[in-house]
């Protein structure tokens, strides 16, 4: 299972400004029946950023209407251009979007009692002749937020990144503590789970704890740092 499916044309139908740097966008796809969506869904919208075409995903907000899909988007001066993209939308742009899906394929599963695999680059996977009887969440979710860039950078990445490529903006950043993990295959996602280490520098020296959530119960909870070797 894939998140990214078809990808469909739509119009940017207005924008409101919901507080300081914080805007709306109601985007209405160019077939639209309104359905529901789970909570949680998002879209990924194609951007341009240098000329270039580029994905972000964006979190729906609010419920289900007729009149489109909302999104809420930060303007991030220091990001990497999705933002800014966004931003300079005016009403009647056209956008291309993909429909809403969730990370509740993962609660889908857990509730058939079907096993789940989740699935990041495949760099470090061996795969059955015999397949796998079960649901795979392949991620594929992206966004890279710098968060603070002072002393020390604080960067919010999404599973599905190229680990590689945020290396390589880290080096190109000056951001010290990852730099001996370039060329190393694969998702930011799968680096937390492995320690993904290198040269005398392991993921667990730099990333924060997100927060995660059990596949059994569904619950959400933080680790103590003390927990990692565990994960590792
Ligand atoms: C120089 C070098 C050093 C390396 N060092 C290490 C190392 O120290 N340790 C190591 O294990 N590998 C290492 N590798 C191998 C490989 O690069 C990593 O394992 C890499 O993190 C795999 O990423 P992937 O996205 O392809 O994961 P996949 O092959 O898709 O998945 C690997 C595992 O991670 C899980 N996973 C993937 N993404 C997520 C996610 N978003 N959320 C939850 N679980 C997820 C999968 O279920 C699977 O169990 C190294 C490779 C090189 C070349």
């Amino acid at each position: 299972m894939r998140f990214i499916e078809t990808w469909i044309p739509a119009t940017l139908v207005s924008t409101r400004d919901l507080a300081p740097g914080i805007r709306e966008f109601l985007i209405l796809p160019d077939r639209f029946d309104g359905a529901a969506y789970p909570v949680g869904s998002h879209i990924n919208v194609s951007v341009t950023i240098d000329g270039l075409p580029e994905t972000r995903s964006y979190s729906l907000v609010g419920e289900a209407s007729s009149q489109g899909l909302r999104i809420a988007v930060r303007r991030a001066e220091d990001s990497r251009g999705g933002s800014r993209y966004m931003w300079q939308l005016a009403p009647g742009a056209r956008l291309d979007i993909t429909q809403p899906s969730s990370l509740l394929a993962v609660d889908w599963a857990r509730d058939r009692s079907l096993p789940l695999f989740i699935l990041g680059g495949g760099s470090n996977l061996l795969i059955s002749d015999d397949g796998f009887d079960g649901v795979v969440v392949h991620v594929d979710l992206r966004g890279v937020t710098v968060q603070a860039e002072d002393e020390y950078a604080m960067v919010r990445v999404a599973a599905g990144e190229v680990w590689d490529d945020f290396v390589a903006l880290a080096v190109s950043r000056g951001w010290a503590g990852v730099e001996c993990l370039s060329g190393i295959p694969g998702s930011v996602g799968a680096t937390p789970i492995q320690n993904v280490g290198a040269y005398g520098q392991e993921v667990s020296e730099t990333i924060g704890l997100p927060p995660l959530r059990a596949r059994m119960s569904g619950a959400v909870m933080r680790l103590i740092s003390s927990c990692t070797d565990t994960l590792a």
